[in-house]
C-alpha cells in the first residue's frame, strides 16, 4: 500500500502538486489521469524517490521513502516519462546492468532477466541492440526494468505516447497483464487509455486532486443529463403520441428521420436508466411500435472530466492570489536523487 499525505512540491514559484493525499491499495490498476502539466510526473517522481518534495510524507508498505528508502525503493518498479535506456546495449546487457544496480543477488541475475523478458515478451529481441529495436520493443524493454527484482507495485507515467496504434494495443493489454500481478499505477493524459485498463482513477489538474474512484462509480456520480436516444418504426406523429404516454420522459427531440423511421433524443426523468429504458420499451410494444434503436447515452470518462475541470476553474482566481502569497515562504533545498 502506498500513502501520500500532504504532498507539495515547488519548483521556484509554480506550484507543481498542491497538497495531494491518497492512498493506493494493493492488487488493483490505478490511473493517474491530467492534461499535461498536471503535476503526474512529478508526483510519481516523488512517490519512487527520484525527487524530493517541498513537502508530505510516503510511505510504501510503511516505509518512508526519504528515512528508509531502500526498504521502500525495492517495493516499486518504476518507468519513468523518459526510460532511462543506453541503446548501444542489448536489452541482456541494460537490464543486467539495473539487476546489479538493484542490488539483486549475482546467482539470481540470469533467471531474473529471464523472467522479466519473457513477461513483457521480448524474450527474442534480447540479444540485439536496443538502438535497433522499434519503440514498441523498446518501452517494453523499459517495462522489463521496472520489472526487475519483483516489485509488488509498477508505476508507469505515460508508457504509451509516441507509440503507433498498433503499439499502443499490444503496450496496454501487458499492462493489464501486469495488472493480475502487480499493483499498477499507470498515469495518462488520455481519458480512454485510462478507462480501458484502470479500475480506479485518479484525477489531477494544476496539482490537486479533483476526482478518485473506481470508474464505474465515477461515470454514475457524476451521470449528466438522463438521455435516451431512440429509433421508433413509427412516423414522428405516432411516435410522439406514445412518447406523450410516457411519465419517464421529459421532452424529447427529433433528430433526422428517414425511411418511415422516427429517430428522437429523449430526456427522461433521474434514476435507474435501464430501468427507464425497459418502461420505453414495453409501452411501445403495447402500442404496436416497435423500436429498432433504444440507448441511454453513457456518461464518459471525459464528460465527467470537463465538468471537474470546469468547476475547478471557477475556484481558480482565489486560489491563484493564495499561491502567489505562499510562493514568498522559503522553499527547502532541492535535492534531487537522480
Ligand atoms: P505532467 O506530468 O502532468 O504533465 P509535470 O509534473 O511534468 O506535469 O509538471 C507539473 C508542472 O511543473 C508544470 O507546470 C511544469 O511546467 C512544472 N515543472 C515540471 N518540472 C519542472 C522543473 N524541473 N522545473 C520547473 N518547473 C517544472
Ligand atoms: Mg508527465
Amino acid at each position: 500500500m502506498i500513502t501520500v499525505e500532504h504532498l507539495s512540491k515547488r519548483y521556484g514559484d509554480v506550484l507543481a502538486v498542491d497538497d495531494l493525499s491518497f492512498k493506493i491499495e494493493d492488487g488493483h490498476i490505478y490511473g493517474f489521469l491530467g492534461p499535461n502539466g498536471a503535476g503526474k510526473s512529478t508526483t510519481l517522481n516523488i512517490i519512487t524517490g527520484c525527487l524530493a518534495a517541498t513537502s508530505g510524507e510516503i510511505k510504501i508498505d510503511g516505509h518512508d521513502i526519504y528515512e528508509e528508502e531502500k526498504e521502500a525503493k525495492k517495493l516499486i518498479g518504476y518507468l519513468p516519462e523518459i526510460p532511462p535506456l543506453y541503446v548501444d546495449q542489448t536489452p541482456r546487457e541494460y537490464l543486467k546492468f539495473v539487476a546489479e544496480a538493484k542490488g539483486v543477488k549475482k546467482a539470481d541475475i540470469e533467471t531474473e532477466i529471464d523472467r522479466v523478458l519473457e513477461e513483457t515478451h521480448i524474450t527474442e529481441m534480447q540479444n540485439r541492440l536496443i538502438k535497433h529495436l522499434s519503440k514498441g520493443y523498446r518501452q517494453r524493454v523499459g517495462i522489463s526494468q521496472a520489472l526487475i527484482g519483483n516489485p509488488s507495485v509498477i508505476i508507469l507515467d505515460e508508457p504509451t505516447v509516441g507509440l503507433d496504434p498498433m503499439q499502443i494495443i499490444e503496450i496496454r493489454s501487458l499492462i493489464a497483464e501486469l495488472g493480475k500481478k502487480h499493483t499498477v499505477i499507470l498515469s495518462s493524459h488520455i481519458l480512454s487509455e485510462i478507462q480501458a485498463i484502470c479500475e480506479k482513477v485518479l484525477i489531477i489538474y494544476k496539482g490537486r486532486l479533483v476526482a478518485f474512484d473506481d470508474i464505474e462509480s465515477l461515470g454514475k456520480t457524476m451521470a449528466s443529463g438522463n438521455e435516451i436516444d431512440i429509433i421508433s418504426s413509427g412516423n414522428p406523429d405516432q411516435t410522439i403520441e406514445v412518447l406523450e404516454k410516457l411519465s419517464s420522459v421529459e421532452s424529447y427531440n427529433q433528430n433526422q428521420s428517414a425511411d418511415g423511421f422516427s429517430s428522437f433524443r429523449l430526456t427522461v426523468k433521474s434514476g435507474d436508466v435501464y430501468e427507464t429504458c425497459k418502461g420505453i420499451f414495453m409501452t411501445f410494444a403495447a402500442n404496436n411500435i416497435p423500436l429498432v434503436k433504444l440507448n441511454p447515452i453513457q456518461t464518459t470518462l471525459e464528460d465527467i472530466f470537463i465538468e471537474l475541470t470546469s468547476s475547478e476553474k471557477e475556484e481558480g482566481i482565489n486560489e491563484e492570489i493564495e499561491s502567489i502569497e505562499e510562493a514568498d515562504e522559503n522553499i527547502m533545498p532541492e535535492q534531487e536523487a537522480r
